[in-house]
């Protein structure tokens, strides 16, 4: 592996275009917990070094659940990246928030089932503050650049995350939006989870793809896709000119999200754990 980048961009469904960056070189990246979606696109944006990772691999090759999101995030670590920008294709739970419609979630309702979360599952506890799931200073930044560009954008949606591969069932649907739930997508957990713990901010650009099964129309693979296509131009656009913004030198709680957050008493963490975890907490063990 040789490379660095501050700033990451993982790629949902449709967003797979790497034309923004300039001397892209293709890169593999080991983890302990295994080996990331695909290899990594590092380049240049002006004067920033940028990379990106598309989620589900490269031809949409691996589904929500068997995603290897610690090794994704790991990798992204490693490389140095301190801000992740994820896209991430979504339903709508609202009536007002219509398909092609963006929306920077705050919050995460979390009904996934069996996904590792964390990457401090052995030897260590490890307990980091999730109230806030999003970097709101990234988030209040890209619905800015959002509406500034003419798309109707919501800055404060609640993101209920499910388990898939299956769409939710109408009951589930309507209990979502009884409980005044936003967007419904796959993909937020554990990626926000797991970046807060490698003290990485991290924030959603949701596109719209269609009303969830809870309006009169079914939900088409067919019309999904379609929306798809047209919010492509949108994340670009909106991700081109994050990354013109982004300050990677300015300072965020984010990346403190481990500070007072590690229960285990330094001598009792063993020292193949500090070596495997290093990249996540040596900063806090020596
Ligand atoms: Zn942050």
């Amino acid at each position: 592996m040789k490379g660095h980048a501050d700033i990451a961009i993982i790629g949902g469904s449709g967003v797979y275009d790497v034309s923004l960056f300039d001397n892209i070189r293709q890169i593999e990246v080991d983890t302990p917990f295994g080996k990331p979606s695909d290899s990594i696109t590092v380049g240049d944006f002006g004067e920033k070094k940028v990379c990106f990772l598309p989620r589900h691999g490269t031809g949409h090759r691996v589904s929500p659940t068997n995603l290897n999101s610690r090794a994704n995030i790991f990798a992204l670590k490693k490389l140095g990246v301190k801000q992740i920008i994820a896209a991430s294709a979504v339903g709508s739970l609202k009536e007002d928030i219509k398909p092609q419609d963006i929306v920077i979630p705050y919050q995460i309702y979390d009904r996934t089932k069996i996904r590792p979360s964390t990457f401090f599952d052995q030897d260590i506890v490890v307990h980091t503050g999730f109230a806030d799931p999003f970097c709101s200073g990234m988030s209040k930044l890209l619905h800015k650049i959002a509406i500034a560009n003419g798309y109707n954008s919501h800055p404060e949606g609640t993101y209920v995350c499910i388990e898939g591969p299956q769409f939710s069932t109408r009951a589930e649907s309507n209990v979502y939006r009884s409980l005044g739930f936003d967007i419904i997508g796959m993909t937020a957990i554990p990626e926000a989870k797991l970046a807060r713990e490698a003290e990485i901010c991290y924030s959603t650009i949701a596109t719209v793809t269609d009303y969830d099964v809870w309006h009169e129309e079914d939900v088409t693979m067919e019309t999904i896709i379609a929306n798809v296509i047209k919010n492509e131009k949108a994340v670009r656009t909106i991700i081109h000119q994050a990354l013109e913004s982004l300050d990677i030198e300015q300072d965020c709680e984010c990346r403190h999200a481990l500070d007072g957050a590690i229960m285990t008493d330094s001598e009792m963490i063993s020292y193949e754990t500090k070596y495997r975890l290093k990249a996540l907490i040596g900063k806090y063990s020596d």
